[in-house]
Order: structure tokens, then C-alpha cells, then sequence
């Protein structure tokens, strides 16, 4: 560790740190927990700090996804860093190049830019004598105390594997890789998918594209939200009294909690049973033609599958130049798509709005932990981490929105925070002294696991559907309790589930 002093609170629960250097913390990924992360080790007085970023921007997923109509369905009061309250949000769910401008705004402000490493992919992790030597793709190097990996979650495009898709004629593109450089205006555009991202995109370019095939595999249930702007008046307000956003933030949460978050994990809920009504109420209101309306009926149960917010998906497929196709995808011919009823769906652009590998995480680097053992082994069938943050064998490594942690209905900025406060504690054990090596145990882990299926069976996850929630056996890969008990369980690590060394 560094020479330099860092003395940590006596109840282990904050840091400080006397001179400006301590030890080392190599932060991957300058998105929103990146960032975050980089702010409160600063904070903490810890600024020995370098963020190592595989792409020319930061920003994260609000950098990727650059769709027609992509925001988040978090309102943007509580989408916002607890300590960077924004008074000038344009809408109650904010346009996602906003949101883009306002982590860049805050990496500025809190001088976390210009400890990011553009362009620096981190290909190997690996534990050498007390330290994580790092690699990346163009040959920097760099040796820290500490990871922090703040890779993200919905962060690699799946792409599905359609017979033919590299003899379309026209261009073909992930949503979180939309090619800005190819027109859509008067253009045939064909849609794959009807998840978050399909359904903002179909609801933003439907008057612009000349026709619209919306390919559907499964049917979504759509809670209607709608998105008014912030008029000026309180945008004013917020600026005069940050107060204001405080409360407003307490009360988004709260009903965020309630009627989602703590929700979906008991699927008997009172509150589950609500949002099914408001689902069913707006197929059943929205959509005039019975067979169209039919057709977009899921026949499994709302927010079984993550569920989609939209305003304006329902009139967007009933305008004339929109049409749903059910049938499935039989392949790709050079001027469309061939469903299996043999009928040609002729388009200019195909878009696959067909969602994220979501067991990556740290993956493809290579994650070499304590006496060789490899992450890619260690997660050969998928991914786990004790409370989502820590595995076993791979010391002062910790994962913000790691494996099976909260993902759903909830601000993952919240998470994340609280996530970050956590690992705070678990770093003063070593800036304390009292070890220098700190890892969950094999049995902590374990006991996690076996805790988190058992609590996934109670879930809605579980009613009988596909989703990205689910992994290889059908177990939600998510926090299966309320997002109380996540809060409680992130209060104080139990360094009993830890293996302090050193
Ligand atoms: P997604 O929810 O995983 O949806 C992927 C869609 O593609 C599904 O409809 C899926 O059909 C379909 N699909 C996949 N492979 C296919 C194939 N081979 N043939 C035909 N259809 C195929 O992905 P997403 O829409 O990108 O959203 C992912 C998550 O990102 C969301 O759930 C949400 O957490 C987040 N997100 C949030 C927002 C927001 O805040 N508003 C916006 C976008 C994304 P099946 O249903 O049949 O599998």
C-alpha cells in the first residue's frame, strides 16, 4: 500500500484520508456508477484514482443508446445522483441525450473527467502480490489497491440468430447501435423485438418512416405513463429551493418502492394485481380493432416480463402506415423479412431491438483472482457474487450493479449508491489496518445463493414467461426481496461473510 496516510473513521464505517494520495483504485467503466464511484472516493479524500473507459465517450448506456424516443422510465428526480440534484430536467422522464449531458455535467463538475483513460478496454485484471495489475488493449498498464468494476448490466447487444441476416440488402443495426448515419424518413423500417427499446423507438419514428412492421415474439403488457414536461415555473422552484427536489425524490421513491420495486417480488401482491388492472384496462381501452387487440394480449401475467412504460406504443401500431406481425421470422432475403408463412415483408432498414446478453458483467476481460483462479471459470456456468458485489477469491474487488442484484423498477443510480456506501465500509477495514485482503467467503456466497432461489420462487419473475430476467435454469438473476431489505442488508457489511487477510 501507498506510504501515504489514510486513517479511517474509528467505527470503520467512513474514510478519510490526510495528502492526496492513498491507495490505489482502478475504476472500469465511466458510466453512471463509474462516476459515481470517482465522486465519493474524492469525497472520501482517497484521489488516487484512475477510471480506465474502453470507449471515446463516458456516459454508459445513456452513451449507447442513442434510439429514436430512448429515456429512461425512472422519473428523472429520482434517476439523478442523491448529491447532484438536477433542477432543470425538461420532462418527468428525460430524454436520454439529457441524460447523457447530465452525467457528463457532473463528471466535470466533480472533476472525475479528466481521471478517465479514453479508449482503454481493460483486458486483464489479475491479483499479483497484494495488488490488481491491469492491462488494456492498447498497452497501458497500471497496479491499484482496489477494483471497482462498474461495468453495467444491459450492456452487450444480443443478436439473434436469423437464417439470412447478412444477405439483407439494406442496413441492419443493434438499437443500442443505431446508425444515425442511415435515413429513415419515408423509408420501410422493419422492427424485431417489443421490448423497452422497441416500443420507445416504434412510438418515435412511426410518423417519420413511410411504413412500419413491428415483429412480435411475444406480446408485451404496457403501463401507461404519461411523460409532461417540467414547465419553467418549476424548474424555477427547484432552482430557488434544492429542498423541493429532496421532498419530490423521498416521494417518487416511496411510490417507486411500493408499488413496483416491493411489488414484483411477491407475485400475490395487492399491488401486482393493480398493475395488471392498469395493463389490461389499457389494451382494453386503447386498442379498437378486437383482433389487432388480440393479438397484442400477453397470455402471461403483467410485470412477469420487465415492464414496458409507454404513453403512446398503442396509438403508435394503429396508425395506417404501422402493422404488427405475428407471425414468426423465418429468415431474411435481400430485400426483407420472410415470416413462416412464406410471406416477403419488404423493408429498407431492419432494426433489432432484441435486447442484452445479461450474464457478462466484467466479461470478456480476463479477471485473474488469488492463487489463479480465473472469473471465467468460476462463473463457467453463470455469473454470482455475494450480495451482488463481492466473489470469493477475488480480494478489494467490488462489482456495483454486479450479478443478480436489483435491476428492475427501481433507480439502479439508488442501488448503485447504496452499493457504493457498502463497499466504503468494507475498504476502511483495510485503510484501518485491520486486514488487507477482503473478499466474500465460498460459504457467505453460498448461503446467498441458495437464500436468493428460494426467495425467486415467491416472485412474479417466476408466473410463466420469457424474459431477460431469467438465466439458464429459469432462476431470476435479480434481487428477489424488497428493496427495504436490500437497503438493510447494504447498511453494514456482516465481516463475518467476509475473509479479511492479511
Ligand atoms: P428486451 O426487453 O430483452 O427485449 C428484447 C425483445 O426482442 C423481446 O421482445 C424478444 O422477444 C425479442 N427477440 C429477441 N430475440 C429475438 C428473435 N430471435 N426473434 C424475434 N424476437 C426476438 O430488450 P430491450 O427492449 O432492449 O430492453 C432491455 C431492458 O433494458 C429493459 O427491460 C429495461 O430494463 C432496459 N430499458 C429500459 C428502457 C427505459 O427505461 N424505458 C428503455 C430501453 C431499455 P421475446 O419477448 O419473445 O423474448
Amino acid at each position: 500500500m501507498s506510504s501515504h496516510r489514510v486513517v479511517a473513521d474509528p467505527s470503520g464505517a467512513s474514510l478519510a484520508a490526510e495528502g492526496c494520495v492513498g491507495p490505489r483504485f482502478l475504476i472500469i467503466g465511466a458510466g453512471m456508477a463509474g462516476i459515481l464511484s470517482a465522486v465519493k472516493l474524492q469525497e472520501a479524500g482517497l484521489t488516487n484514482v484512475a477510471i480506465y473507459e474502453k470507449a471515446s465517450a463516458l456516459g454508459g448506456t445513456w452513451r449507447e443508446n442513442t434510439y429514436p424516443g430512448v429515456a429512461c422510465d425512472i422519473p428523472s428526480h429520482l434517476y439523478s445522483y442523491s448529491f447532484a440534484p438536477n433542477p432543470n430536467w425538461s420532462h418527468v422522464f428525460s430524454p436520454g441525450a439529457e441524460i447523457f449531458s447530465y452525467f457528463e455535467e457532473v463528471a466535470r463538475r466533480y472533476g472525475v473527467d479528466r481521471l478517465i483513460h479514453f479508449g482503454a478496454e481493460v483486458r486483464l485484471l489479475e491479483w499479483r502480490n497484494g495488488l490488481w495489475h491491469l492491462e488494456t488493449n492498447n498497452g497501458e498498464t497500471d497496479e491499484g489497491e482496489f477494483v471497482i468494476a462498474a461495468t453495467g448490466v444491459l450492456h452487450h447487444p444480443k443478436y439473434p440468430d436469423l437464417d439470412g441476416l447478412a444477405s439483407f440488402e439494406g442496413p441492419v443495426f443493434h438499437s443500442a447501435r443505431w446508425d444515425h448515419s442511415v435515413p429513415i424518413s419515408h423509408r420501410r423500417v422493419g422492427v424485431v423485438g417489443t421490448g423497452s427499446s422497441a416500443v420507445q423507438i416504434v412510438g418515435a419514428i412511426v410518423d417519420e418512416v413511410a411504413a412500419l412492421k413491428l415483429f412480435q415474439r411475444t406480446p408485451q403488457w404496457i403501463l401507461p405513463i404519461e411523460n409532461p414536461p417540467i414547465d419553467e415555473e418549476d424548474q424555477k422552484r427547484y432552482q430557488a429551493d434544492p429542498n423541493a427536489i429532496e421532498v419530490l425524490r423521498k416521494e417518487l421513491a416511496q411510490t417507486f418502492e411500493a408499488h413496483f420495486a416491493n411489488a414484483v417480488v411477491d407475485a400475490a401482491s395487492s399491488e401486482v394485481k393493480v398493475l395488471e388492472e392498469l395493463c389490461r384496462a389499457n389494451l382494453d381501452q386503447s386498442v379498437k380493432d378486437p383482433a389487432l387487440r388480440e393479438r397484442l394480449r400477453p397470455d402471461y401475467r403483467a410485470a412477469c416480463k420487465r415492464l414496458v412504460v409507454s404513453s403512446n406504443f398503442y396509438d403508435a401500431i394503429q396508425k395506417p402506415n404501422a402493422d404488427l406481425v405475428t407471425e414468426a421470422i423465418d429468415h431474411l432475403s435481400p430485400t426483407g423479412i420472410v415470416t413462416k408463412d412464406g410471406a416477403l415483408h419488404e423493408l429498407d432498414v431492419v432494426v433489432l431491438a432484441t435486447g442484452f446478453r445479461v450474464d457478462r458483467f466484467l466479461r470478456p476481460m480476463d479477471v485473474v483472482g488469488r492463487g489463479g483462479v480465473l472469473l471465467d471459470d468460476v462463473w463457467a456456468d453463470r455469473p454470482s457474487a455475494y450480495l451482488s458485489l463481492s466473489v470469493p477469491d477475488f480480494p478489494n474487488l467490488f462489482m456495483l450493479n454486479g450479478p443478480n442484484g436489483p435491476v428492475g423498477n427501481f433507480s439502479l443510480i439508488d442501488v448503485a449508491e447504496l452499493q457504493f456506501a457498502y463497499v466504503e465500509q468494507l475498504v476502511a477495514q483495510v485503510l484501518a489496518g485491520r486486514c488487507r485482503e477482503v473478499s466474500a467467503t465460498h460459504d457467505a456466497l453460498e448461503r446467498f445463493e441458495a437464500e436468493r432461489v428460494k426467495a425467486a420462487q415467491k416472485t412474479i419473475w417466476v408466473s410463466g414467461c420469457r424474459s431477460w430476467y431469467l438465466d439458464d435454469r429459469g432462476i431470476p438473476a435479480a434481487w428477489p426481496w424488497s428493496f427495504d431489505h436490500f437497503r438493510a442488508r447494504m447498511a453494514a457489511p456482516k465481516l463475518e461473510d467476509y475473509e479479511l487477510v492479511g
